[in-house]
Protein backbone atom coordinates (compact mmCIF):
# COMPACT_ATOMS: atom_id res chain seq x y z
CA UNK A 1 0.00 0.00 0.00
CA UNK A 2 2.81 2.84 0.79
CA UNK A 3 4.16 1.83 -2.02
CA UNK A 4 1.46 2.18 -4.43
CA UNK A 5 0.58 5.71 -2.72
CA UNK A 6 3.99 6.64 -3.01
CA UNK A 7 4.54 6.17 -7.18
CA UNK A 8 0.88 7.05 -7.94
CA UNK A 9 1.26 10.53 -5.56
CA UNK A 10 4.56 11.62 -7.77
CA UNK A 11 1.73 10.74 -11.20
CA UNK A 12 2.40 7.12 -11.79
CA UNK A 13 -0.33 4.65 -12.59
CA UNK A 14 -0.02 1.63 -9.88
CA UNK A 15 -2.35 -1.39 -10.32
CA UNK A 16 -2.05 -3.52 -6.19
CA UNK A 17 -2.84 -6.81 -6.47
CA UNK A 18 -3.89 -8.54 -3.16
CA UNK A 19 -4.89 -12.31 -2.59
CA UNK A 20 -7.37 -11.62 0.33
CA UNK A 21 -10.46 -9.75 -0.15
CA UNK A 22 -9.39 -7.13 2.43
CA UNK A 23 -6.36 -4.70 2.72
CA UNK A 24 -3.80 -4.36 5.47
CA UNK A 25 -2.31 -7.62 5.19
CA UNK A 26 -0.68 -8.74 8.28
CA UNK A 27 -0.30 -5.78 10.04
CA UNK A 28 -4.50 -4.95 10.13
CA UNK A 29 -4.75 -8.36 12.45
CA UNK A 30 -3.21 -6.80 14.96
CA UNK A 31 -4.19 -5.29 18.23
CA UNK A 32 -2.09 -2.69 18.43
CA UNK A 33 1.22 -2.09 17.19
CA UNK A 34 4.78 -1.23 18.39
CA UNK A 35 6.34 0.96 19.62
CA UNK A 36 3.57 3.57 19.45
CA UNK A 37 0.78 1.14 20.67
CA UNK A 38 -1.61 2.79 18.46
CA UNK A 39 -4.26 0.65 17.03
CA UNK A 40 -3.17 -0.61 13.23
CA UNK A 41 -6.12 1.09 11.69
CA UNK A 42 -4.16 4.91 12.35
CA UNK A 43 -1.59 4.30 9.69
CA UNK A 44 -3.98 2.22 7.47
CA UNK A 45 -6.51 5.02 7.53
CA UNK A 46 -4.69 7.18 6.17
CA UNK A 47 -3.24 4.70 3.25
CA UNK A 48 -6.73 4.00 2.00
CA UNK A 49 -7.45 7.82 2.26
CA UNK A 50 -4.84 8.39 0.16
CA UNK A 51 -5.72 5.44 -2.72
CA UNK A 52 -9.13 6.41 -3.00
CA UNK A 53 -8.65 9.75 -3.92
CA UNK A 54 -6.48 8.66 -6.48
CA UNK A 55 -7.72 8.06 -9.31
CA UNK A 56 -4.25 6.57 -10.57
CA UNK A 57 -4.30 3.79 -8.52
CA UNK A 58 -6.75 0.42 -9.14
CA UNK A 59 -6.99 -1.91 -6.59
CA UNK A 60 -7.70 -5.68 -7.23
CA UNK A 61 -8.14 -8.26 -4.09
CA UNK A 62 -8.94 -12.04 -3.98
CA UNK A 63 -6.62 -11.84 -7.02
CA UNK A 64 -2.98 -13.58 -7.77
CA UNK A 65 -0.32 -12.62 -10.45
CA UNK A 66 0.10 -16.04 -12.72
CA UNK A 67 2.64 -15.11 -15.14
CA UNK A 68 4.86 -12.63 -15.59
CA UNK A 69 7.08 -12.01 -19.04
CA UNK A 70 8.93 -9.58 -20.92
CA UNK A 71 11.48 -6.85 -19.32
CA UNK A 72 11.64 -3.51 -17.64
CA UNK A 73 9.92 -0.80 -19.01
CA UNK A 74 7.55 -3.40 -20.29
CA UNK A 75 6.50 -6.53 -18.20
CA UNK A 76 3.06 -8.07 -19.52
CA UNK A 77 1.47 -9.83 -16.10
CA UNK A 78 -1.37 -12.31 -16.15
CA UNK A 79 -3.86 -12.43 -13.42
CA UNK A 80 -6.14 -14.03 -11.87
CA UNK A 81 -9.58 -12.96 -9.48
CA UNK A 82 -11.33 -15.65 -7.48
CA UNK A 83 -15.15 -15.42 -7.69
CA UNK A 84 -16.75 -13.29 -4.56
CA UNK A 85 -20.29 -14.26 -5.44
CA UNK A 86 -21.52 -10.99 -3.77
CA UNK A 87 -21.73 -8.35 -6.64
CA UNK A 88 -23.51 -4.41 -6.84
CA UNK A 89 -22.33 -1.46 -4.45
CA UNK A 90 -24.35 -2.75 -1.05
CA UNK A 91 -23.24 -5.14 1.10
CA UNK A 92 -25.60 -7.56 2.49
CA UNK A 93 -27.49 -6.79 5.53
CA UNK A 94 -28.22 -8.94 8.77
CA UNK A 95 -31.50 -10.08 7.61
CA UNK A 96 -30.10 -12.18 5.13
CA UNK A 97 -27.20 -13.61 6.70
CA UNK A 98 -29.32 -14.49 9.89
CA UNK A 99 -30.85 -17.10 7.67
CA UNK A 100 -28.49 -19.18 6.31
CA UNK A 101 -26.42 -22.00 8.64
CA UNK A 102 -23.11 -22.81 7.07
CA UNK A 103 -20.14 -22.36 8.15
CA UNK A 104 -16.31 -21.84 7.93
CA UNK A 105 -12.79 -21.30 10.07
CA UNK A 106 -12.43 -18.20 10.96
CA UNK A 107 -9.31 -17.52 9.22
CA UNK A 108 -8.74 -13.63 10.09
CA UNK A 109 -8.83 -14.56 14.02
CA UNK A 110 -6.16 -17.41 13.26
CA UNK A 111 -9.38 -19.88 12.89
CA UNK A 112 -10.67 -19.84 16.79
CA UNK A 113 -13.56 -19.80 15.53
CA UNK A 114 -15.98 -20.12 12.99
CA UNK A 115 -17.89 -17.18 10.37
CA UNK A 116 -20.64 -17.97 8.27
CA UNK A 117 -20.15 -19.40 5.35
CA UNK A 118 -21.04 -15.88 3.70
CA UNK A 119 -18.44 -13.42 5.71
CA UNK A 120 -17.54 -10.13 5.17
CA UNK A 121 -13.61 -10.14 5.36
CA UNK A 122 -13.18 -7.44 7.83
CA UNK A 123 -13.86 -3.72 8.12
CA UNK A 124 -10.77 -3.24 5.88
CA UNK A 125 -12.82 -5.32 3.07
CA UNK A 126 -12.17 -3.87 -0.54
CA UNK A 127 -14.42 -3.44 -1.80
CA UNK A 128 -17.01 -3.45 1.21
CA UNK A 129 -19.22 -6.50 0.47
CA UNK A 130 -19.46 -10.12 2.06
CA UNK A 131 -17.79 -12.66 0.44
CA UNK A 132 -18.99 -16.14 -0.19
CA UNK A 133 -16.96 -19.19 0.66
CA UNK A 134 -18.75 -21.58 -2.11
CA UNK A 135 -16.84 -24.87 -0.52
CA UNK A 136 -18.60 -24.49 2.54
CA UNK A 137 -21.86 -23.43 1.62
CA UNK A 138 -24.75 -25.88 1.72
CA UNK A 139 -26.85 -26.63 -1.44
CA UNK A 140 -29.86 -25.75 1.16
CA UNK A 141 -27.92 -22.36 2.06
CA UNK A 142 -27.40 -21.40 -1.39
CA UNK A 143 -30.90 -21.58 -2.14
CA UNK A 144 -31.95 -19.54 0.50
CA UNK A 145 -29.26 -16.74 -0.10
CA UNK A 146 -30.51 -15.89 -4.08
CA UNK A 147 -33.36 -16.42 -2.87
CA UNK A 148 -33.59 -13.85 -0.08
CA UNK A 149 -30.91 -11.62 -0.77
CA UNK A 150 -31.53 -8.20 -2.76
CA UNK A 151 -32.38 -8.67 -6.21
CA UNK A 152 -28.88 -8.71 -8.32
CA UNK A 153 -26.60 -8.81 -4.98
CA UNK A 154 -25.77 -12.33 -5.65
CA UNK A 155 -24.38 -13.95 -8.62
CA UNK A 156 -23.74 -17.44 -8.23
CA UNK A 157 -22.52 -18.39 -11.49
CA UNK A 158 -19.37 -16.24 -11.23
CA UNK A 159 -15.96 -18.32 -12.13
CA UNK A 160 -12.49 -17.22 -12.03
CA UNK A 161 -11.54 -14.46 -14.29
CA UNK A 162 -8.21 -14.08 -15.75
CA UNK A 163 -6.72 -10.65 -17.05
CA UNK A 164 -3.82 -9.28 -18.52
CA UNK A 165 -1.83 -5.82 -17.25
CA UNK A 166 1.31 -4.28 -18.98
CA UNK A 167 3.76 -2.36 -16.07
CA UNK A 168 6.86 -0.66 -16.55
CA UNK A 169 8.00 -2.03 -13.37
CA UNK A 170 7.04 -4.23 -10.27
CA UNK A 171 7.33 -4.59 -6.49
CA UNK A 172 7.12 -7.43 -4.48
CA UNK A 173 5.82 -6.85 -1.20
CA UNK A 174 4.21 -10.42 -0.01
CA UNK A 175 5.18 -10.56 2.98
CA UNK A 176 5.00 -13.15 5.34
CA UNK A 177 3.38 -16.21 7.13
CA UNK A 178 3.62 -17.45 10.92
CA UNK A 179 5.77 -20.90 11.06
CA UNK A 180 3.52 -23.69 11.42
CA UNK A 181 3.44 -24.14 15.26
CA UNK A 182 2.50 -28.32 14.59
CA UNK A 183 5.49 -28.58 13.59
CA UNK A 184 7.02 -27.93 16.94
CA UNK A 185 6.34 -31.34 18.56
CA UNK A 186 7.76 -31.09 21.63
CA UNK A 187 5.66 -27.88 22.91
CA UNK A 188 2.28 -29.59 22.55
CA UNK A 189 0.26 -26.80 20.08
CA UNK A 190 -2.78 -28.38 19.09
CA UNK A 191 -2.39 -31.05 21.44
CA UNK A 192 -3.17 -28.91 24.55
CA UNK A 193 -5.73 -26.29 24.26
CA UNK A 194 -4.29 -23.73 26.35
CA UNK A 195 -1.14 -23.82 24.29
CA UNK A 196 -1.37 -20.75 21.85
CA UNK A 197 0.60 -18.83 19.40
CA UNK A 198 1.61 -15.02 19.31
CA UNK A 199 -0.81 -14.22 16.31
CA UNK A 200 -3.76 -16.33 18.23
CA UNK A 201 -2.36 -13.74 20.83
CA UNK A 202 -2.87 -10.90 19.18
CA UNK A 203 -6.65 -11.92 17.84
CA UNK A 204 -7.58 -12.56 21.79
CA UNK A 205 -6.70 -9.20 22.46
CA UNK A 206 -8.50 -7.12 19.59
CA UNK A 207 -11.75 -5.91 20.06
CA UNK A 208 -12.45 -7.34 16.76
CA UNK A 209 -11.64 -10.21 17.74
CA UNK A 210 -13.18 -13.50 18.66
CA UNK A 211 -13.75 -12.39 22.84
CA UNK A 212 -14.12 -9.16 22.17
CA UNK A 213 -10.76 -8.21 23.19
CA UNK A 214 -10.76 -9.92 26.45
CA UNK A 215 -8.02 -12.43 27.06
CA UNK A 216 -9.41 -15.70 27.59
CA UNK A 217 -7.98 -19.10 28.06
CA UNK A 218 -8.79 -21.65 25.01
CA UNK A 219 -10.26 -24.30 27.84
CA UNK A 220 -12.27 -23.13 29.88
CA UNK A 221 -13.23 -19.03 29.03
CA UNK A 222 -11.13 -17.86 31.94
CA UNK A 223 -8.98 -15.00 32.30
CA UNK A 224 -5.55 -16.37 32.56
CA UNK A 225 -3.41 -14.86 35.74
CA UNK A 226 -0.32 -16.62 34.87
CA UNK A 227 1.16 -16.73 31.45
CA UNK A 228 4.53 -17.59 29.82
CA UNK A 229 5.89 -16.71 26.78
CA UNK A 230 8.13 -19.22 24.85
CA UNK A 231 10.30 -17.13 22.47
CA UNK A 232 12.41 -18.74 19.48
CA UNK A 233 9.40 -21.35 19.15
CA UNK A 234 11.07 -22.45 15.64
CA UNK A 235 13.43 -19.34 15.12
CA UNK A 236 17.05 -19.95 15.40
CA UNK A 237 16.45 -23.43 15.52
CA UNK A 238 18.56 -25.77 12.40
CA UNK A 239 15.45 -28.18 12.87
CA UNK A 240 13.14 -25.17 11.74
CA UNK A 241 13.64 -21.48 11.15
CA UNK A 242 17.33 -21.20 11.32
CA UNK A 243 17.16 -17.84 11.12
CA UNK A 244 16.28 -14.87 13.85
CA UNK A 245 12.84 -14.11 13.02
CA UNK A 246 13.58 -10.55 13.85
CA UNK A 247 10.03 -9.18 15.53
CA UNK A 248 9.12 -11.95 18.18
CA UNK A 249 10.37 -10.67 21.33
CA UNK A 250 9.03 -7.18 20.47
CA UNK A 251 6.01 -8.77 20.17
CA UNK A 252 5.75 -10.80 23.01
CA UNK A 253 6.81 -7.51 25.29
CA UNK A 254 3.99 -5.96 23.66
CA UNK A 255 1.43 -9.13 24.31
CA UNK A 256 2.99 -8.72 28.06
CA UNK A 257 1.66 -5.27 28.39
CA UNK A 258 -1.81 -6.25 27.05
CA UNK A 259 -1.86 -8.04 29.58
CA UNK A 260 -0.92 -5.71 32.20
CA UNK A 261 -3.37 -3.67 30.73
CA UNK A 262 -6.30 -5.97 31.40
CA UNK A 263 -5.23 -7.58 34.68
CA UNK A 264 -3.27 -5.78 37.27
CA UNK A 265 -2.52 -9.08 38.82
CA UNK A 266 -1.31 -11.35 35.71
CA UNK A 267 1.97 -12.43 36.76
CA UNK A 268 3.85 -12.75 33.17
CA UNK A 269 6.84 -15.02 32.52
CA UNK A 270 9.38 -14.79 29.73
CA UNK A 271 11.39 -17.37 28.23
CA UNK A 272 14.29 -16.33 26.12
CA UNK A 273 17.35 -17.39 24.24
CA UNK A 274 18.32 -13.41 23.70
CA UNK A 275 16.21 -10.37 24.06
CA UNK A 276 16.46 -8.87 20.59
CA UNK A 277 15.41 -4.97 20.67
CA UNK A 278 17.58 -3.01 19.04
CA UNK A 279 17.45 1.06 18.36
CA UNK A 280 14.78 2.71 19.67
CA UNK A 281 12.96 -0.89 20.96
CA UNK A 282 15.56 -1.16 23.80
CA UNK A 283 13.81 1.64 26.05
CA UNK A 284 9.96 -0.30 25.45
CA UNK A 285 12.06 -3.30 26.63
CA UNK A 286 13.56 -1.78 29.83
CA UNK A 287 10.43 -0.29 30.72
CA UNK A 288 9.14 -3.95 31.27
CA UNK A 289 11.70 -4.99 33.50
CA UNK A 290 10.94 -2.69 35.99
CA UNK A 291 7.48 -4.35 36.34
CA UNK A 292 7.69 -6.45 39.37
CA UNK A 293 5.08 -8.85 37.72
CA UNK A 294 6.77 -9.70 34.81
CA UNK A 295 10.12 -11.64 34.78
CA UNK A 296 12.67 -12.64 32.56
CA UNK A 297 14.03 -16.19 32.19
CA UNK A 298 17.03 -17.10 29.96
CA UNK A 299 16.40 -20.94 28.94
CA UNK A 300 15.13 -22.47 25.68
CA UNK A 301 11.98 -24.48 26.75
CA UNK A 302 12.46 -28.13 25.74
CA UNK A 303 8.82 -29.26 26.67
CA UNK A 304 5.15 -28.24 27.67
CA UNK A 305 2.80 -30.62 29.08
CA UNK A 306 -0.63 -30.63 30.76
CA UNK A 307 -2.47 -31.41 34.06
CA UNK A 308 -5.83 -32.47 34.85
CA UNK A 309 -6.61 -28.94 34.95
CA UNK A 310 -5.47 -27.60 31.49
CA UNK A 311 -2.78 -25.92 33.13
CA UNK A 312 0.34 -26.00 31.43
CA UNK A 313 4.26 -27.43 32.91
CA UNK A 314 7.04 -26.11 31.00
CA UNK A 315 10.70 -27.97 30.99
CA UNK A 316 13.13 -25.51 31.03
CA UNK A 317 16.29 -24.84 32.30
CA UNK A 318 17.07 -21.51 34.18
CA UNK A 319 20.80 -21.15 32.22
CA UNK A 320 21.61 -18.19 34.47
CA UNK A 321 20.10 -19.43 38.38
CA UNK A 322 21.78 -23.44 36.52
CA UNK A 323 18.11 -24.87 37.76
CA UNK A 324 15.83 -26.77 36.30
CA UNK A 325 12.19 -25.70 37.63
CA UNK A 326 9.05 -27.25 36.48
CA UNK A 327 7.24 -24.19 36.62
CA UNK A 328 2.80 -24.04 35.85
CA UNK A 329 0.78 -21.58 34.11
CA UNK A 330 -2.46 -21.02 32.83
CA UNK A 331 -1.61 -20.16 29.12
CA UNK A 332 1.72 -20.26 27.14
CA UNK A 333 2.18 -18.08 24.02
CA UNK A 334 4.50 -19.49 21.60
CA UNK A 335 6.67 -16.46 19.73
CA UNK A 336 6.68 -18.28 16.39
CA UNK A 337 8.63 -16.62 13.89
CA UNK A 338 7.78 -15.18 9.89
CA UNK A 339 8.33 -17.59 7.37
CA UNK A 340 8.14 -15.58 3.46
CA UNK A 341 5.33 -16.40 1.67
CA UNK A 342 7.52 -16.87 -1.12
CA UNK A 343 9.27 -19.67 0.69
CA UNK A 344 6.05 -22.04 -0.94
CA UNK A 345 4.64 -19.09 -3.39
CA UNK A 346 7.97 -18.04 -5.52
CA UNK A 347 6.41 -14.97 -7.94
CA UNK A 348 5.94 -16.79 -11.61
CA UNK A 349 9.49 -15.04 -12.62
CA UNK A 350 12.54 -16.40 -11.71
CA UNK A 351 14.44 -13.99 -8.96
CA UNK A 352 17.37 -14.58 -6.58
CA UNK A 353 15.86 -16.15 -3.18
CA UNK A 354 18.22 -16.82 -0.12
CA UNK A 355 17.92 -20.55 1.36
CA UNK A 356 14.71 -19.58 2.91
CA UNK A 357 12.66 -18.46 0.38
CA UNK A 358 13.29 -14.21 1.35
CA UNK A 359 14.56 -12.09 -2.07
CA UNK A 360 17.47 -10.40 0.56
CA UNK A 361 19.10 -7.54 -1.53
CA UNK A 362 18.47 -7.06 -5.41
CA UNK A 363 16.05 -9.66 -7.22
CA UNK A 364 18.16 -10.50 -10.17
CA UNK A 365 16.01 -9.17 -12.50
CA UNK A 366 15.78 -5.34 -13.76
CA UNK A 367 12.67 -3.56 -13.10
CA UNK A 368 11.48 -5.93 -9.95
CA UNK A 369 11.62 -5.08 -6.29
CA UNK A 370 11.19 -5.84 -3.31
CA UNK A 371 10.20 -4.70 0.11
CA UNK A 372 9.37 -5.13 3.47
CA UNK A 373 9.38 -9.12 4.96
CA UNK A 374 9.28 -10.80 1.34
CA UNK A 375 12.87 -9.39 1.52
CA UNK A 376 13.95 -10.32 5.52
CA UNK A 377 12.32 -10.37 8.67
CA UNK A 378 11.20 -6.75 9.73
CA UNK A 379 9.05 -4.29 12.05
CA UNK A 380 6.12 -2.07 10.01
CA UNK A 381 8.37 0.97 9.98
CA UNK A 382 11.17 -0.80 8.04
CA UNK A 383 8.68 -2.76 5.61
CA UNK A 384 7.29 1.09 4.38
CA UNK A 385 10.79 2.87 4.36
CA UNK A 386 11.87 0.10 2.24
CA UNK A 387 8.10 0.00 0.58
CA UNK A 388 9.35 4.05 -0.38
CA UNK A 389 12.45 2.79 -1.30
CA UNK A 390 11.24 0.10 -3.77
CA UNK A 391 9.02 2.74 -5.44
CA UNK A 392 11.96 5.02 -6.00
CA UNK A 393 13.76 2.39 -8.10
CA UNK A 394 10.39 1.78 -9.89
CA UNK A 395 9.83 5.52 -10.94
CA UNK A 396 14.00 5.44 -11.79
CA UNK A 397 13.27 2.04 -14.32
CA UNK A 398 10.25 3.82 -16.01
CA UNK A 399 12.45 6.91 -16.58
CA UNK A 400 15.74 4.89 -17.77
C1 LIG B 1 3.19 -11.72 16.43
C2 LIG B 1 3.69 -10.56 15.62
C3 LIG B 1 3.37 -9.28 16.02
C4 LIG B 1 3.87 -8.18 15.32
N1 LIG B 1 3.62 -6.94 15.79
C5 LIG B 1 4.22 -5.89 15.22
C6 LIG B 1 4.10 -4.59 15.79
O1 LIG B 1 3.43 -4.42 16.82
N2 LIG B 1 4.77 -3.56 15.19
C7 LIG B 1 5.53 -3.73 14.06
O2 LIG B 1 6.12 -2.77 13.58
N3 LIG B 1 5.64 -4.95 13.48
C8 LIG B 1 5.01 -6.03 14.03
N4 LIG B 1 5.12 -7.25 13.46
C9 LIG B 1 5.77 -7.37 12.13
C10 LIG B 1 4.77 -6.95 11.02
O3 LIG B 1 3.70 -7.87 10.99
C11 LIG B 1 5.49 -6.87 9.66
O4 LIG B 1 6.49 -5.86 9.76
C12 LIG B 1 4.56 -6.48 8.54
O5 LIG B 1 3.49 -7.38 8.42
C13 LIG B 1 5.35 -6.43 7.22
O6 LIG B 1 4.50 -5.98 6.22
P1 LIG B 1 4.59 -6.54 4.72
O7 LIG B 1 3.75 -5.63 3.92
O8 LIG B 1 5.99 -6.77 4.33
O9 LIG B 1 3.91 -7.98 4.78
P2 LIG B 1 2.36 -8.47 5.13
O10 LIG B 1 1.87 -7.68 6.26
O11 LIG B 1 2.51 -9.92 5.26
O12 LIG B 1 1.59 -8.08 3.83
C14 LIG B 1 1.75 -8.80 2.64
C15 LIG B 1 0.49 -8.70 1.81
O13 LIG B 1 0.69 -9.35 0.56
C16 LIG B 1 -0.42 -10.22 0.29
N5 LIG B 1 0.08 -11.32 -0.55
C17 LIG B 1 0.92 -12.30 -0.23
N6 LIG B 1 1.18 -13.09 -1.28
C18 LIG B 1 0.46 -12.60 -2.33
C19 LIG B 1 0.30 -12.96 -3.69
N7 LIG B 1 0.94 -14.00 -4.20
N8 LIG B 1 -0.51 -12.23 -4.47
C20 LIG B 1 -1.18 -11.15 -3.97
N9 LIG B 1 -1.07 -10.75 -2.67
C21 LIG B 1 -0.25 -11.46 -1.86
C22 LIG B 1 -0.87 -10.69 1.66
O14 LIG B 1 -2.20 -11.16 1.64
C23 LIG B 1 -0.70 -9.39 2.48
O15 LIG B 1 -1.84 -8.57 2.38
C24 LIG B 1 4.65 -8.38 14.15
C25 LIG B 1 4.94 -9.68 13.72
C26 LIG B 1 4.49 -10.76 14.45
C27 LIG B 1 4.90 -12.15 14.07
Amino acid sequence: MTAAVEAAEVGYSVVLIEKEAFLGGRVIRSHKYFPKMCPPSCGFEINVRRIRSNPRITVHTLTTVEEITGSAGDFRVRLKTSPRYVTGNHSLDGSVIEQLSSERPDTFNMEIGTTGAVYYPHDSAWPPLHVVDREALSEADMLTLTEVAPPGSIDMGQTEEEFHLDAGAIIIATGWRPYDAAKLENLAFGQCPNVITNLMMERLAAPGGPTGGTILRPSDGEAPGNVAFVQCAGSRDENHLPYCSGVCCMASLKQARYLREQDEDAKITIFYIDIRTIGRLESFYHDLLEDENITFVKGKVAGISEDDGNNLILEVEDTIAGEKPTPQFDLVVLATGIVPNTADAPVPIELEYDDYGFIDGGTGVEGVHAAGCSRHPCDVSTATKEATAAALKAIQDLNR
